[in-house]
């Protein structure tokens, strides 16, 4: 009888895991601590207590109930420190003959165990099922279509499931409530405190506890204050589950299902909880499903030609521009920062300056508790720095200093002004926002979303622009640059202790 070595990787601790639902009884379960997966990018450190913390946890649970675990720990003598080694030599170890595994969540991983087949070890890949949609179902959802945009593949998966949907219509009568969801910070709106957790009690109940402390504290003003950055509030009415969802804490089912009966039960109004459940049952499995059908070639793309290191103050924090400074330190002290400070702010920075992909994603990798490669890669690349030609986007999300003021309260803390284009107060973004859009005039003029703001160029006058261009390029000049991620300075915000 074959003797099964089952690898459970680190976002993959969930008992619904397909290869512990398929488990025989003989089956020797592994979860290994590597110091090859845990420094190929310098994750933050929040982000690996995180992982590890809970492996930990979801060792001890299997061994409750009933499973025999090997867990390699980082200290351990004799670990191999590569996934793919200590893998063999533990299914050599317990004499096993197979090692399945669940489809991981990084296509160099994936590669390398499909690569890995011997005859006397083979490595058996199962697919993921604790998603909405596989890859494949993405692949016949996208198959013919020229434009693979989100808002069709929500619609197709909300019928699907049903979710929000009432004799085949949407709920509320709309599939999408976005215009109530833009609403900036004014006044002295107040936020929910956010529920702390120890990790050592048990992993499985502080993120129940999460689960429930969002959906009664911030489900209800999730939609409203969706594209809101405040100068105060970290986590603002944003979630903060994307991290217990990726490493299978929590599943997407569950989540989306709780939000949708707070709607129900009239405890969150429809546009909070249409807007949270796109996120997930759209965003989360479109990125996932564009990843798996796009790799290994997406990570290759740069289609506005990219050149530029990372900005060397997206470790340390240290600029005079307040919106970049808070979005950096936030990021470092929570490893954690809402998808508008992403975007709109270092996302929007990086993409005005021409930061080149590679360099990005490796630094949204590193730095976020919730990065993994599938759902990183997409947003960094292709939502960000429209890198993947407009497939994600139908256009870049560029913005001006405008746009950060009026969503934020950043601008009143600043020594530049947002409504200054030129000259020495005025907000970089301002002249490096007109500045990419004449640089980038032959990819981006002929898009129809683009052609009102090429308008506004084009009516400028000669002076100006010229202006505006010396601005731009002499700040461009100046920047200073880290071309790797060993810089001295980078580990100086990843030593606090992880409390939540
Ligand atoms: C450059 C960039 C990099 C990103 N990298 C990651 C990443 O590595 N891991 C990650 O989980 N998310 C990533 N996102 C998406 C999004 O920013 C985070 O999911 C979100 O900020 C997590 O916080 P939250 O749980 O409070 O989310 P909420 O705002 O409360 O949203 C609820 C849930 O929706 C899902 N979601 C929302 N937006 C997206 C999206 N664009 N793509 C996929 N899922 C989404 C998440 O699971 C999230 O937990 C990235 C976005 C950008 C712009
Ligand atoms: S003025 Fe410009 S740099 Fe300063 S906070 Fe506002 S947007 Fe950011």
């Amino acid at each position: 009888m074959s003797k099964p070595l089952l690898l459970v990787l680190g976002d993959q601790l969930s008992s619904s895991l397909v290869t512990l639902r398929q488990a025989p009884d003989n089956a020797v379960v592994v979860l290994c601590e590597v110091a090859d997966e845990a420094s190929y990018v310098p994750h933050h450190s929040h982000k690996l207590g995180l992982f590890f913390a809970a492996m930990r946890h979801f060792a001890y649970q299997l061994r409750q109930q009933g499973f025999e675990v090997h867990y390699s720990n980082l200290d351990d003598a004799d670990n191999c420190h590569s996934l793919i080694r200590e893998a063999e030599r533990l299914a050599q170890l317990y004499g096993c003959d197979e090692i399945r595994v669940t489809r991981p969540g990084e296509w160099r991983l994936y590669e390398a165990m499909l690569n890995r087949q011997t005859a006397e070890l083979p490595w058996r890949l199962h697919e993921d099922d604790r998603f909405f949609t596989t890859p494949d179902d993405f692949s016949q959802w996208a198959e013919g279509r020229k434009l693979l945009r989100l808002e069709y593949f929500y619609r197709e998966q909300r019928k699907r499931t049903g979710l929000l949907m009432e004799d085949n219509e949407p709920m509320g009568g709309q599939w999408n409530f976005d215009h109530d969801n833009r609403e900036p910070i004014k006044g002295d709106l107040a936020f929910p405190t956010p529920p702390r957790h120890h990790y050592e009690k048990m992993t499985q109940a502080a993120f129940d506890a999460v689960k429930r402390h969002f959906l009664d504290h911030c489900l209800s003003d999730f939609g409203r204050y969706q594209d809101a950055i405040s100068e105060s509030s970290n986590f603002l009415f944003h979630s903060r589950l994307s991290a217990a969802l990726n490493i299978g804490l929590l599943s997407p089912q569950e989540v989306c299902q709780a939000a949708e009966q707070r709607y129900l039960d009239e405890q969150a109004p429809i546009n909070a909880v249409e807007g949270f459940i796109r996120q997930i049952l759209g965003w989360r499995e479109y990125v996932r499903g564009l990843y798996w059908t796009q790799m290994p070639d997406y990570k290759r793309r740069n289609s506005l030609g990219f050149e530029r290191d990372l900005p060397a103050f997206y470790w340390d924090a240290k600029t005079d521009m307040h919106c970049l400074k808070r979005a950096v330190e936030m990021t470092m002290d929570n490893g954690y920062a809402h998808h508008i400070q992403r975007l709109m702010v270092t996302g929007n920075f990086a993409l005005l300056c021409g930061v080149k992909p590679e360099a990005l994603c490796d630094w949204y990798l590193a730095v976020y508790i919730d990065a993994c490669e599938w759902v990183e890669l997409p947003n960094t690349l292709g939502m960000v720095l429209h890198a993947d030609g407009g497939q994600m986007g139908s256009k870049p999300y560029c913005a001006s200093g405008k746009y950060i003021n009026k969503m934020s309260d950043h601008c009143q803390h600043c020594r530049y002004s947002p409504n200054q284009v030129t000259g020495e107060k005025a907000c970089p973004f301002n002249s490096l926002y007109w500045h990419f859009l004449e640089q980038h005039r032959g990819s981006l003029q002929q898009n129809p979303r683009m052609k009102l703001i090429y308008g506004s160029l084009d009516r400028m006058a000669p002076d100006k622009r010229s202006a505006i261009h010396q601005q731009a390029q002499q700040f461009l000049d100046q920047l200073e640059t880290s071309t790797g991620y060993g810089q001295p300075h980078h580990t100086a915000g990843y030593t606090k202790e992880t409390t939540s």
